[in-house]
């Protein structure tokens, strides 16, 4: 018997088989979890469909965090289904292309930066309070943040500014529903190949250089994120919350390495 066996988990942000949201998907369903699946927009529906059916889920309902009403027409849509649930993936960000290339002050505009916040980190607690009564005591939320929150990564600029927002987010969910018995947390993930990565200049050499450096001596997969996002959902984590554990490698905790000495 699986870790997840009787909880209900709602997975956003599955676009392809890379997806991270993919790989929670895989391990979630591996640990007896009944999974349901939103999509961005009919161009992905089908798409949506086919992954939902690898884990035997035919829920799977549209979900445009841009806009309110498709996020209240999600959890009636759920309702439906499921009255009640226990947690939900939030592996959902956006910036536009021009903000994710060069000089941060120079990239940076003032509807690039409410676009990237809106849809990286508003769109987290958005979910929150459209479900909030849908939640079952001992409920458990999760989004996907990245060190860029941290530290000043190159050409990753406004999307860190919106991840550290998620990251507050986070602390703030968990400190508002905790007394509800929802526990929320974030994972910080290293750098893996996806479609939304691809969207930032030199991701191929960010991943060689944190082959190189990480302590494990490796980038993660989507395995490794899954296997602790489905930790995070289930009671074994009872715990935990307000947290962003760093699934990396250890990258974070390195200031210096012996090859960049050499
Ligand atoms: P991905 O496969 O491209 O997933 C991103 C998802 O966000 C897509 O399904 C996309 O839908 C969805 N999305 C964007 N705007 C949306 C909107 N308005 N409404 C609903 N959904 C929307 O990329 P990923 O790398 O797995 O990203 C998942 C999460 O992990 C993101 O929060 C990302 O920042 C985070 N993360 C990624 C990495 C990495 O290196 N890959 C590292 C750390 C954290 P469409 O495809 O329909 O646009």
């Amino acid at each position: 018997m699986g870790f997840l066996t009787d909880k209900h988990i709602l997975i956003t942000g599955v676009a392809s088989n890379r997806s991270i949201a993919y790989g929670i998907a895989q391990a979630m369903h591996r640990e007896g979890a009944d999974l349901a699946f939103t999509y961005q927009n009919n161009k992905l529906k089908s798409r949506v469909k086919s992954f939902a059916a690898d884990f035997n889920s035919s829920i799977v309902l549209p979900c445009d965090v841009a806009e309110d009403a498709s996020i209240t027409a999600l959890f009636i849509d759920l309702a439906k289904i499921w009255p009640t649930f226990d947690s939900f993936v939030h592996a959902i960000a956006f910036a536009p292309g021009d903000q994710l290339n060069g000089d941060y002050v120079n990239a940076v505009t003032r509807k690039g930066f409410s676009i990237a916040h809106e849809i990286s980190s508003y769109s987290f607690v958005a979910m929150a309070k459209a479900c909030r009564k849908m939640l079952n005591p001992n409920a458990a939320l999760v989004t996907l943040t990245y060190l860029g929150a941290e530290r000043a990564i190159p050409h990753y600029n406004v999307m860190g500014l919106a991840k550290a927002s998620l990251e507050a987010n986070t602390r703030y969910m968990a400190s508002a529903m905790g007394p509800q018995g929802v526990r929320v947390n974030a994972i910080s993930a290293g750098p893996i190949r996806t479609l939304a990565s691809s969207g930032i200049k030199n991701f191929k050499r960010m991943m060689s250089h944190c082959e190189a450096v990480t302590p494990i001596r490796r980038v993660v997969t989507i395995k490794d994120v899954g296997n602790t996002a489905a930790f995070l959902c289930s009671d074994l984590s009872a715990g935990i919350t307000g947290e962003v554990v760093h699934v990396d490698g250890g990258f974070n905790i390195a200031a210096m390495n012996e090859l960049e000495l050499d």
